[in-house]
C-alpha cells in the first residue's frame, strides 16, 4: 500500500500487514508504529490541531472550576 513518505515526501510503502514503512527513494525504513510518531511530530497541521483542542479543553475547565466555587 502506498503512502507518504514523512521523508522525502514521496512514495513511501506500506507492508500489508501495517508493521513496516519503507521508502525506495530515501531508503527510510521504519516500523508503522515510528511512522505514526514520525508524522504526528512533523506534520504542522496535525500540530494545530492538537493545539486547538487542548486551548479548548483549558478553557472549559477553568469555566467548570469557577462553578465549583
Ligand atoms: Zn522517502
Amino acid at each position: 500500500m502506498k503512502i507518504k513518505c514523512p521523508k522525502c515526501k514521496g512514495n513511501a510503502d506500506l507492508a500489508p500487514d501495517f508493521t513496516l514503512v519503507t521508502c525506495q527513494d530515501c531508503n527510510l525504513e521504519m516500523s508503522y508504529g515510528e511512522y505514526v510518531k514520525y508524522v504526528a511530530h512533523n506534520d504542522v497541521t496535525y500540530s494545530d490541531i492538537l493545539g486547538d483542542y487542548a486551548g479548548s479543553t483549558e478553557g472549559q475547565t477553568a469555566g467548570t472550576l469557577d462553578e465549583w466555587d
